[in-house]
């Protein structure tokens, strides 16, 4: 289980680990407890990276719940998920794959708890809000760091949204979502997604948000979409906006 796990500071109390370009997680640092953000793969012990940065207590909080968020969790005793991908990220830690190495290596997953939108996270002197964003998973969440004013979106906001899988919601609830969030505008300036090496701009948020009202609101869009050929099938993939970032889809989801 060798290393993968590359530490960037970004801020005095935020800390991105980029899981070998894979997946990324963060930790926030406050001043009486320690927050890990996505856990990522799982393939080295993020547990033992975060020791390295802090002795803290820590509490692990999970984005979604896909497998390149969550894995990592058997490195800790326990972690928080929107009750809404309790489903999901049973069928991930289902995956064979993943089951026989826990197997192998005498790991399980730790149980999950609930978080639910409108809780407050407080680390001391670093505070966060949990946002339910229903889109890419039904249960995904964004958590809002006050003081810095910075949004974690997970897999929810970034610049390649995959919207195709199964259980994505619709491009138009998506859009009715990310309408609500908008107020974030005034408390954020910036975003950390859960496969960034860097911040973007809290401007991805409205971005986004017009990338699907495009997509919603031109038919013809959809012919024009080139394909998207990826594990699951062949969808489509709608390039919107200054930075031609993209909304994948399936056509019949709008
Ligand atoms: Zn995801
Ligand atoms: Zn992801």
């Amino acid at each position: 289980m060798g290393k993968r796990i590359h530490v960037k500071k970004l801020g005095e109390r935020i800390y991105l680990m980029d899981d070998a370009g894979e997946a990324t997680g963060y930790l926030v640092v406050g001043e009486e407890k320690a927050l890990v953000i996505d856990t990522m793969i799982g393939w080295e012990d993020v547990n033992e990276v975060v020791k390295g940065i802090t002795t803290l207590p820590i509490m692990v909080v999970n984005t979604h719940g896909h497998c390149d968020h969550i894995y990592g969790n058997v490195y800790f005793e326990e972690a928080y998920l929107h009750p809404d991908d309790f489903e999901l990220a049973q069928e991930h830690s289902n995956f064979p794959e993943f089951a026989d190495l826990c197997n192998k290596y005498g790991m399980k997953m730790p149980p999950f708890k609930p978080i639910l939108d409108g809780e407050v996270i407080d680390l001391g002197g670093a505070t966060l809000d949990v946002i339910h964003l229903p889109g890419h998973t039904k249960g995904g969440i964004c958590l809002l760091y006050r003081e810095e004013r910075v949004l974690f979106t997970g897999d929810g906001i970034n610049c390649h949204i995959w919207m195709q899988l199964e259980e994505s919601l619709t491009i138009s609830e998506l859009a009715d979502n990310l309408e609500k969030l908008m107020y974030v505008k005034e408390k954020a300036d910036k975003i950390l997604h859960g496969h960034a090496q860097d911040y973007e701009d809290i401007s991805l948020l409205t971005e986004l948000y017009l990338g699907a009202k495009e997509l919603i609101e031109c038919p013809e869009c959809i012919e024009q979409d080139e394909d998207y050929i990826w594990f699951g099938g062949v969808d489509k993939k709608h390039i919107y906006g200054p930075k031609k970032n993209a909304i994948c889809y399936k056509v019949g989801k709008i």
